[in-house]
């Protein structure tokens, strides 16, 4: 019975992604009786559950209006109210709280762009869903879930779209249509409009006439491209050929050879949209190589139309040295004359702030080594970075030195006025500078008035991020990221992050007040200032921004959003103000009782990593490393990622930069 069940609903989750364009991981909106059923029924972890029942991997949401009702049912409602704000929010733009009904009908809206599964108990809402097109539902009866079949409507809506899909439209009728006047196929053409019969025989002269690529067409091109392992076999022919000269045919087999080379020399050369051309063909090479994840494929294909990037990569193993090229190809439209597009072939520019020492150097010296990359180094000290770049022995063309102080908003906004003067595309943002005052007694201010570590770890990163994100979404580069340091030490689910004072922001009222040690606290819980923990708080606002990046834009822009912790760094300047004894015990301390010692250089690989390695690609995701340095997907600790938290801490930040 059981297995019975969960085909059926396999079968109606494929209907949908068939049919209306659901993708994994599925996005579950869950309103307030859902998540009380859930737990009433003891049905958790709730996401476990419903990705099994989906087959896939499911995310949880709900919306703040729901959550506000859950609130307002009181006590009996305190355990889903808790759960509720565990869950990702999805935007809906009540500013006063509607019913949960109303609400989750705006978030679907008419045509359910954003394909959520809606989660519910109430009846009324079921039925109501059974009309929209493309809205599956969830429901559950006792301590099993269920996906209602699709109703007749949406059955009915898929097939009338599908149809619509199998014709053509309008506007291509009059086209061939003219084209057919203007005398390729002379005879009653006037007829031919209204036949649709008759028109499909002559489709494929007219669209050859018209430029348009046939879908097979291109399909069966795109097979009969060089692939790795014929190419091989190819040159096995070449070497082979001159001994056979003495052949009768000789001729022949030159002639061939030659014509081969000069193929090949124009497909790697020219533009593909030119050699194409000059080849007659109509698909531009396509390799993929097995090393690269399919997932940048979908990635991208997702995110654009037309044209679609291709991206080839030929990788090592070791960190940073990643070749990449990409070839843009068009999509086979119909209305599209065969290829255009260009091919990318440039170094990825990116910026990293603090790059001067630390691991900002080591990272900055390990990208530009790979000639793959140009580093913009982000620094309040030019000559220092100038100094700093030289001892490193970067080479002078992959990188350059632009000025930046995060404790002053002007200076970053001077910055991202500066870096678009410079006409550099953005591909990756490295936010990684950051200030550490453990034995600061008083607090100090940036240029706007905030305390510091919270000023320039958090404020002038967030406001630059905001600037900069535009230029990201700009960027033609496969991938393009941007990057958050995160530390142990702001994550409070560690041993690190629970040596006292432990980071917390409360309810973010010395934030929302100012932060400016007078008319409130300097502290973002509003406690009394302790150097410490503001550095760790900053931290958890890093974490914190990472994930309302990803929420708010990953989706829309294919910007990868991530954050990491690269090891502990002993030796790094960020503990230069620390006390003299403990500087002298800290190293050998972690290099030999916690084994949590890296060295910069190591670090500085890793966080390249983050940066080009095409493996580390996942959004909203808080990079680690094991003791072998491999990457791992880490845990947040609560607050580190409560998504409400994050909510207001974007609001308010988004007021104090100036932003809103
Ligand atoms: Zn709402």
């Amino acid at each position: 019975m059981r297995v019975k069940k969960q085909k059926r609903h396999r079968k109606v989750v494929r209907f949908y992604s068939a049919c209306f364009g659901f993708r994994e991981p599925y996005k579950v909106l869950c309103d307030g009786t859902f998540i009380h059923h859930l737990l009433h029924h003891r049905l958790t972890p709730a996401d476990d559950v419903i990705s099994h029942l989906l087959g896939a991997r499911a995310l949880l949401f709900t919306t703040r209006c729901i959550i506000g009702e859950l609130r307002s049912l009181g006590e009996s409602h305190s355990e889903a109210l808790e759960a509720a704000q565990q869950l990702f929010t999805a935007r809906c733009d009540h500013e006063k709280r509607v019913g949960a009904t109303a609400c989750v009908e705006s978030v679907i809206g008419e045509a359910n762009s954003e394909h959520f599964f809606v989660a519910t108990q109430d009846a009324d809402m079921r039925k109501k869903f059974r009309e929209v097109p493309g809205v599956p539902v969830i429901y559950g009866l006792r301590n099993s879930l269920f996906i209602e079949q699709p109703s007749a409507q949406q059955r009915q809506y898929a097939k009338s779209t599908e149809e619509k899909r199998l014709h053509m439209g309008e506007s291509e009728y009059l086209k061939l249509y003219k084209s057919d006047l203007k005398g390729v196929t002379t005879n009653d053409s006037t007829n031919r409009v209204t036949e649709g019969t008759q028109l499909t025989r002559n489709i494929s002269t007219t669209k050859r006439m018209l430029g348009v690529a046939e879908k097979s067409k291109f399909k069966r091109k795109r097979a009969k491209g060089p692939n790795p392992l014929s190419c091989k076999k190819k040159k096995k022919d070449d070497a082979s050929a001159p001994q056979n000269q003495d052949g009768v045919d000789s001729g022949v087999t030159k002639k061939k050879i030659r014509k081969r080379k000069r193929a090949k020399e124009t497909a790697s050369f020219l533009p593909s949209a030119l050699s194409a051309r000059k080849e007659g063909k109509v698909a531009c090479t396509v390799k993929e190589s097995a090393f690269l994840g399919s997932s940048i494929f979908e990635h991208h294909k997702s995110q654009f139309n037309a044209p679609v990037l291709r991206t080839k990569r030929e990788s090592n193993h070791s960190v940073g040295v990643v070749k990449a090229q990409t070839t843009a190809v068009a999509a086979p439209g119909l209305n599209q004359s065969a290829v255009h597009g260009k091919k990318v072939l440039r170094k990825g520019v990116v910026v990293i702030t603090g790059a001067s020492s630390g691991l900002g150097l080591a990272a900055a010296k390990a990208l530009a080594e790979t000639e793959k990359w140009h580093v913009v180094m982000a620094c309040r000290d030019f000559l220092k970075a100038e100094k700093a770049a030289q001892s490193a022995g970067m080479a002078k063309e992959n990188y350059s030195i632009m000025h930046l102080d995060l404790a002053s908003l002007d200076s970053v906004r001077q910055f991202v006025h500066g870096f678009r003067q410079s006409g550099r595309p953005l591909d990756v943002l490295v936010c990684n500078a950051a200030i550490y005052r453990p034995t600061a007694r008083t607090p100090t201010y940036t240029a706007d008035g905030y305390e510091m570590s919270v000023g320039v770890n958090h404020l002038g990163h967030f406001l630059l991020a905001n600037m900069l994100l535009e230029d990201l979404k700009k960027s033609d580069y496969p991938s393009r990221r941007l990057i958050i340091l995160g530390s142990i030490t702001g994550n409070t689910n560690t041993l690190a992050g629970n040596v006292p004072p432990k980071a917390g922001l409360g309810d973010l009222r010395g934030l929302a007040g100012g932060l400016d040690g007078r008319n409130s606290s300097a502290m973002i819980d509003g406690g009394t200032f302790d150097g410490a923990k503001a550095y760790k708080d900053s931290k958890i606002c890093n974490m914190l921004t990472m994930q309302e990046l990803h929420r708010r834009f990953h989706e829309d822009t294919g910007i990868t959003f991530a954050s990491l912790y690269p090891g502990c760094i002993a030796t790094t300047g960020l503990f230069r103000e620390h006390i003299p004894l403990f500087r002298l015990l800290f190293p050998p301390f972690q290099k030999f009782i916690t084994k949590g010692f890296v060295s910069e250089d190591e670090s500085g690989k890793r966080l390249a990593q983050v940066v080009g390695d095409p493996s580390l690609l996942k959004s909203g995701v808080y990079w680690s490393w094991n003791n072998n340095s491999a990457s791992f997907e880490n845990q947040l600790s609560e607050e580190a990622s409560d998504a409400v938290k994050a909510q207001k801490l974007w609001e308010i930040s988004e007021k104090l930069v100036g932003l809103a």
